[in-house]
């Protein structure tokens, strides 16, 4: 490989990295999974990227495969930010805010950028991007889009296919696209190209045209990452537009080199209602109930017993003046954001009548310091993943699919039935009004039994999610880890679709090899770390 480096760094400007501490350091994301990479670069401008590109594409013409796998901060917990070939980190040096409407909203940003400084840039301009995972004080805006994450803000304003309107992206060949919504007009243009791009929307249309019947009766009513969401390419209007099958691709598709988007005005000014359930039916009244109201709250979140108890034994101190003992055995969040629109005050006054009737000691706050004290409550998940029980640590395998609303009750308690039959604490967090309620197992991977409780725990988790109609990847993505699930997950038609996506856009396999596809669980086997830790983020909190 070092003739490779040689050669690459004759022809780049940014730097090529091929020791053995800076390959160990990037073998690991922030999955249970690691795989060294070959070298390490960090591409100076897209024109870099462009020529690792092209160099890899002719060695694969000549039958010598290299793979690349593009890395943000490497939070990935799906195994998705790490491969065998090159890594190439755009943090160092692509992550700059290019254009800024204060009017409009619109920014034009480098992928590299932490969504952190995104956001606080955007506050000074009076906007906030309201998709920003709990890792955002320290991943990119490029994973976050490829991974297509999640807030807890979710129920009010989606995800990136809401925000992003156009990508640069870097091809598998090394050529250069722009995605956008295209008229039929400026589709019928593009159809027409004799390059790489127009063979790309040649052949999309036309597998989006023979399968449009699959591809629609597959369609799930809620936030789903599994595969890729080549439902909302083609338009009844006629309209066609690339991006939404890069948001959510995982870097398999091709390398995001410029981000436009949308971001909304800054309402710092929210109300949020904190209450306590006793029991399953009555969280899923509440759920039922809000989501008939025509104004969503912001934020439907929910943490149970066992979170705080927990919480209450690592740090005893923690929850002192937020909430005491005896806890109930759910705690449910809503909160309303911009208060300026007296229409909130209505609902806020439903919300709180649904809730009189199903749950109890009813907590309202409008100050930002009573807010903050109830949000804590709800924060207190980061404890569970920083906390190590000798060698047990919090691991990052299940709880990241959703279900549709009408059924997160059922979820709850498949997951309770769940932690009772492979011995794990039932320590449930999540966005219950979108469906997607968290479990991270705390296990000793270097033993071999916990090592096979890994199995036993994605196999149940992935039949919990199928019999309740939903999704393993919604919050996450599939990543390394739910590659072997995908089929069972999906139609066999839909996925050979998939699969084609796949081969239209990265022929060769170069990109982000191993993730989606063609990962078994004999190869989760023998890529699964030893040890787990977020090392990676203990500058910051780490969230979820
Ligand atoms: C403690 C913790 C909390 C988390 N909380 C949340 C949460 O609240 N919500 C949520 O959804 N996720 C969460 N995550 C998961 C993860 O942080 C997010 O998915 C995050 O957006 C990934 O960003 P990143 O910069 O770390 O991307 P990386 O991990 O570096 O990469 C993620 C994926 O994107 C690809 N990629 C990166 N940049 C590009 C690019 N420019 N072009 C093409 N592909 C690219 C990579 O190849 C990889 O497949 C959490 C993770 C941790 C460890």
């Amino acid at each position: 490989m070092s003739k490779v480096a040689d050669y690459l760094q004759q022809h780049l400007l940014g730097e090529i990295l091929t020791s053995t501490d800076v390959r160990d350091y990037f073998s690991k994301d922030c999955s249970l999974l690691s795989i060294r990479p070959a070298m390490v670069i960090y591409p100076r401008n897209e024109n870099d990227i462009r020529k690792v590109l092209r160099f890899t594409w002719q060695l694969a013409q000549k039958k010598h495969f290299i793979t690349i796998t593009t890395r943000g901060a490497g939070t990935d917990q799906t195994g998705a930010a790490i491969g065998s070939g090159i890594i190439l980190v755009l943090t160092a040096h692509l992550n700059r805010i290019l254009e800024l409407n204060s009017r409009t909203g619109l920014v034009v940003v480098e992928p590299g950028i932490i969504l952190g400084k995104l956001d606080e840039s955007l506050h000074t301009h009076g906007r906030f991007m309201p998709v920003i995972p709990s890792s955002s004080e320290y991943s990119t805006l490029g994973g976050a889009i490829a991974n297509n994450s999640s807030s807890s803000k979710i129920t009010k304003y989606g995800d990136y296919n809401q925000y992003v309107k156009e990508l640069r992206v870097v091809l598998s060949n090394g050529d250069i696209i722009n995605t956008r919504r295209l008229s039929k007009k400026d589709l019928n243009r593009k159809l027409g190209l004799v390059t790489y791009e127009g063979e790309i929307y040649r052949s999309i249309d036309v597998l989006i045209e023979d399968n449009q019947t699959t591809i629609n009766q597959n369609k799930l009513e809620l936030k789903n990452n599994l595969g890729y969401n080549l439902a909302a390419v083609k338009n009844k209007d006629g309209s066609f537009d690339l991006t939404p099958l890069l948001i959510g691709s995982q870097g398999t598709l091709g390398i995001i080199s410029e981000i436009t988007m949308n971001t909304e005005p800054f309402n710092p000014e929210t109300f949020l209602m904190v209450a306590s359930c006793d029991n399953t039916i009555n969280l899923q009244n509440i759920i039922n109930e809000i989501k008939t109201l025509s104004a969503q709250p912001s934020s439907i979140e929910m943490i149970n017993l066992n979170l705080l108890e927990d919480a209450a034994k690592i740090n005893p101190n923690s929850l002192k003046t937020v909430v005491s003992k005896p806890f109930s055995k759910f705690y449910i969040f809503i909160e309303y954001d911009l208060m300026s629109d007296r229409n909130n005050k209505k609902y806020i006054k439903k919300v709180k009548k649904i809730l009189e009737k199903y749950s109890h000691d009813i907590k309202m706050a409008s100050e930002i310091k009573d807010k903050e004290k109830l949000w804590k409550l709800r924060d207190i998940s980061s404890y569970i993943l920083t906390h190590n029980n000798g060698l047990n640590r919090s691991v990052p395998i299940i709880g990241e699919g959703a279900v549709p609303y009408n059924n997160v009750g059922k979820l709850i308690d498949g997951l309770y039935d769940l932690a009772k039959k492979t011995n794990i604490e039932p320590i449930l967090w999540g966005h219950i009004g979108e469906g997607i309620i968290h479990l991270r197992p705390r296990l000793n991977i270097a033993q071999i039994g916990d090592r096979q409780k890994v199995f036993r725990l994605l196999d149940e988790y992935n039949l919990l999610i199928k019999s309740l109609n939903g999704t393993i990847s919604s919050e996450g993505n599939d990543g390394r880890l739910k590659a072997p699930y995908l089929k069972q997950n999906l139609s066999p038609e839909l996925y050979q679709i998939y699969q084609k996506v796949k081969q239209i856009f990265d022929p060769y396999n170069l990109l982000n090899q191993g993730v989606k596809f063609d990962t078994t669980i004999d190869d989760l086997k023998n890529i699964m770390r030893h040890d787990y830790k977020l090392e990676h983020s203990y500058n910051h909190l780490p969230r979820n």
